[in-house]
């Protein structure tokens, strides 16, 4: 991958968890990720549901935060997120795999609205869209991916986070 290549894919990766695009991650993208996914798949805050996502968005920007804000203003900036996430998360998979596990537990939960244990490829493209994937990726996407469980959706997750030099 050459240079451009990849400062395209790290800007990328900032936008997808700067959900409000102020241009820094705070703990507030992470709950505005979680209130789009409760109202995709229309799940209120309080229920048990709508609870544990944000438990686990929370528990997501706390693990993100340890990682890559190391002047611990609660903000990441794209030089803490290029510097701090990008190479760490690259050296460690198995870590983001832990830190990101409760959020993603709990948006699989909701958008597997049978309870089967899989999520159909719809439910995930409505699942990305809500967080603000643009539409033809998000499908191309979830075709690709055809029903997930929680496991592929973690080393999915893991591997587009975690990119290569
Ligand atoms: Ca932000
Ligand atoms: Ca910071």
């Amino acid at each position: 991958m050459d240079s451009a290549e990849y400062e395209r894919k790290i800007a990328a990766r900032f936008a997808t968890f700067d959900q409000d695009g102020n241009g820094y991650i705070s703990r507030e993208d992470f709950s505005t990720a979680a209130a789009a996914l409760l109202a995709e798949f229309g799940v209120t805050a309080r229920s048990e549901k709508g609870q544990a996502l944000y438990s686990g968005a929370e528990a997501f920007w706390q693990g993100m935060a340890g990682i890559a804000d190391r002047d611990g203003d609660q903000r990441i900036t794209r030089d803490e997120f290029v510097g701090g996430a990008v190479k760490r998360l690259r050296d460690n998979p198995a870590r983001f795999a832990e830190i990101a596990r409760p959020f993603l537990h709990a948006a699989l939960s909701l958008a597997d609205g049978d309870g089967s244990g899989s999520v159909s490829a719809p439910q995930v493209e409505r699942a990305l869209r809500a967080l603000g994937v643009e539409a033809e990726v998000a499908s191309l996407t979830a075709q690709a991916l055809g029903p997930v469980t929680e496991d592929q959706v973690l080393s999915a997750f893991a591997s587009y986070f975690t990119v290569p030099e």
